[in-house]
């Protein structure tokens, strides 16, 4: 089992869990079951993945065999951009409950710092970036707006926790002056390409917990054809870190992840097969040395994969710029 982060709730949150995107929707109940078989109590689940319904069929499944109780595992889901609109959001966090089959979440996130144009569900689920074809339509709500529809979440008990995710520092700073709930995690990409240390500085000076997603790097983006994915080399199989792991005598992965749960972040990586699946969630079982770790964060090159602009044409849509 993972050991177990505080966060300003005064809520636990598991260290490592299980990322759900890109988890097909035809094997995603037993993936999600199998993983708590393993051992896996925090699920990252989100609208946008689509997988919401299967992710809650696994989760069915293993509670009514008695392997867990809902009590048992941390939940966490996220608002997407098209429902940021504040009376759009409980709505929709009813409906996500509802696919899921559990009555609140444990952590709900926004999942982008932006707001789209609403889309009906019985229209489109999930919406996507697009509103329709390649039109990008952003929606009038300021992040204020949305992050006071997400308070009211944890009033009304469909949410212990609230959280950010791909904020960068500005837009932090502005919402801690607004919020009479702070966030509990900031979701960021990060891995020895991009390490992220200002904002992981302001995050922990403000007590905001921090999960790292992505922490393989390119691993996750070269099924997308990302060029600078492509060109770069993989992480997992790059000699220095292989180095470090033949010292430790545990896999590249392990490492990868270790670097980060040592930094003091969460970690979510997914993998289908079993024996991987353990793997990754055995990552805090030994320590890298200080050197180490300082060697691994000389990787940094700021070299981002989760944006928009990467994955399609966009005049309209430059969230981290
Ligand atoms: P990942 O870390 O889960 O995996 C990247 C690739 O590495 C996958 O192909 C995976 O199968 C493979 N892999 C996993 N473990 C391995 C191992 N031990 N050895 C070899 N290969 C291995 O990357 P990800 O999906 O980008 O991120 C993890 C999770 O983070 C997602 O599932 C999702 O829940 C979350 N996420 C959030 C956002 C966001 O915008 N908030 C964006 C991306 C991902």
């Amino acid at each position: 089992m993972a050991p177990v982060i505080k966060l300003n709730s005064g809520y636990d949150m598991p260290q490592v869990g299980f990322g759900l995107w890109k988890v097909d929707n035809a094997i995603a109940a037993d993936v999600v079951y199998n993983a708590i078989k393993a051992g896996y109590r925090l699920f990252d689940g989100a609208c946008d993945y689509g997988n919401e319904v299967e992710c809650g069929k696994g989760v069915a499944r293993a509670i009514s065999e008695g392997i867990v109780k809902r009590e048992d595992l941390f939940i966490v889901s996220k608002l997407w951009n098209t429902f940021h609109d504040g009376e759009r959001v409980q709505p929709i966090v009813k409906k996500q409950l509802a696919d899921w089959g559990v009555d609140y979440f444990d952590l709900y996130l926004i999942h982008f710092p932006v707001a789209l144009e609403y889309v009906d569900p019985s229209v489109r689920y999930p919406p996507g970036w697009h509103y329709e074809g390649d039109e990008i339509r952003p929606s009038k709500a300021t992040i204020q707006e949305t992050w006071t529809a997400m308070e009211s979440l944890v009033d009304a008990g469909l949410a212990r926790s609230i959280g950010i995710s791909n904020f960068q520092s500005q837009l932090i700073y502005d919402l801690l002056r607004y919020a009479k709930i702070r966030p509990a995690t900031l979701q960021i990409e990060h891995h020895p390409y991009l390490t992220q240390e200002e904002l992981l500085k302001l995050a922990k000076r403000e007590g905001i917990t921090v999960t790292a997603y992505s922490s393989f790097g390119p691993a996750s983006f070269l099924e997308f054809n990302m060029q600078h994915a492509v060109k770069l080399q993989p992480l997992m199989e790059d000699d220095t870190i292989k180095a470090i792991a033949a010292k430790y005598n545990r896999p590249a992965s392990q490492v990868l992840l270790r670097w980060a749960t040592q930094r003091g972040l969460a970690v979510i990586p997914k993998s289908s097969r079993q024996e991987t699946m353990v793997s990754n969630l055995q990552n805090t079982d030994f320590d890298l040395s200080e050197e180490d770790i300082a060697t691994i964060s000389g990787f940094n090159r700021g070299i981002r994969f989760n944006q928009p602009s990467n994955y399609f044409p966009t005049e309209l849509l430059w969230i981290f710029g």
